[in-house]
């Protein structure tokens, strides 16, 4: 399954944030391919379509799409210097797909910071380095191997060669492979490396109880934000202990609380939802009487593989899907009106599922 990782330095609020999602996490039965891991959340993806289809259908269940967060604890100073633990922390963050970093915004006496003050772009580079110097080491040692290749007018060495030198020039001024420009050719090159900093980065600033209202006060966010832009990374602002007591509250209170200090979407909400488009990940889903509900596929999946998220059997007996897309259905008011306006199509192997798409699979047992 796809994951995000949690990454932060000590006492930045990631475990207050990673308890939140364990505790506001989800009924893993549902979930039966999620991994059942202390160290990884599951959490539902909030989506008001599901809500919409629920009341349409009116059906026994309704189960909203699930992915995971990755608790990514360890040493960080020192890390890429590949002692025990901080090899540990690297090879963990190589298995996810991509980094939620968090960054304390918040100032409190109380609360020590490792490096003796607030200072989140120090913080973030403290972490950031750490990776890039991994990748370093890693793009070294490639170009070790194809420089003489790329010298004797080999096609293949050349172009990766490339590519190369221009992630070491990012390295050696301590910029992440993810700011590098380059041509979708390159990428897929790229790619072959799996470079640390390559992987999307969400920055999640985490702010004080009393300014998660008025974000746009807190300088360390704005300057969180400058420099997410130059690097081609998002940020979201948080505040982790709120997380931590909304967590604790089902539906309705949990809509009351957020009424009172007058925010529309959770903090944690935003994450899940900021991560999963970070991920490159697309919901469709089924409706029937029986259960509504979302599914998670990556971008760009074609209808056969879309199916077998449900059940492999449907992937393999694959015959056809009947699609009609929510907006259609939800103007239409029922499946039966849907079809009746000719907004339900019968697609076949090679449709691409779109994001939003309901469908109804037909296959052979
Ligand atoms: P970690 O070391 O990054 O996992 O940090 P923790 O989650 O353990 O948090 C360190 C301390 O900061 C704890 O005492 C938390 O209660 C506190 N803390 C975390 N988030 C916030 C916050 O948003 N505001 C304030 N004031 N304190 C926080």
């Amino acid at each position: 399954a796809l994951t995000t990782g949690i990454v932060g330095l000590p006492n930045v609020g990631k475990s207050t944030l990673f308890n939140a999602i364990t505790q506001a996490g989800a009924e893993s039965a549902n979930y039966p391919f999620c991994t059942i891991d202390p160290n990884v959340g599951i959490v539902e993806v909030p989506d008001e379509r599901l809500q919409k289809l629920t009341e349409m259908v009116d059906p026994h269940k309704t189960v909203p799409t699930a992915f995971e967060f990755t608790d990514i604890a360890g040493i960080v100073e020192g890390a890429s210097k590949g002692e025990g633990l901080g090899n540990k922390f690297l090879s963990h963050i190589r298995e996810v797909d991509a980094i939620s970093h968090v960054v304390r915004c918040f100032d409190d006496e109380n609360i020590t910071h490792v490096s003796g003050s607030v200072d989140p772009i120090r913080d973030i580079q403290i972490i950031n380095l750490e990776l890039i110097l991994a990748d370093l080491e890693t793009v070294e040692k490639r170009i070790g191997k194809v420089e003489k290749m790329a010298k004797s007018k080999d096609k293949d060495a050349m172009a990766e060669f490339e590519v190369l030198k221009k992630l070491l020039h990012a390295f050696e001024n301590e910029k992440p492979a993810r700011s590098v420009e380059l041509t979708k050719e390159e990428q897929k090159i790229a790619k072959g490396f799996q470079l640390l900093t390559a992987k999307p980065v969400l920055y999640a600033a985490n702010v004080s109880e009393d300014e998660i209202t008025d974000v746009e006060g807190n300088q360390y966010v704005q300057k969180v934000r400058e420099f997410a832009k130059e690097e081609n990374s998002e940020v979201i602002t948080i505040c982790a202990k709120i997380e931590a007591e909304i967590a604790e509250l089902d539906g309705e209170e949990k809509q009351e609380f957020l009424d009172d200090l007058g925010i529309e979407e959770s903090g944690l909400d935003q994450l899940i939802r900021a991560a999963y488009q970070l991920l490159g990940l697309d919901t469709y889903f089924t409706a029937g009487k029986q259960e509504v509900r979302a599914w998670t596929i990556r971008n760009g999946t074609k209808a056969p593989q879309a199916a077998g998220v449900i059940h492999t059997d449907f992937e393999r007996g694959f015959i056809r899907a009947e699609i009609v897309s929510y907006e259609d259905l939800v103007s239409a008011g029922s499946m039966a009106k849907a079809k009746e306006q000719g907004n339900v199509r019968l697609e076949g192997k090679e449709y691409i599922v779109k994001d939003g798409d309901v469908v109804h699979f037909r296959f052979n047992v």
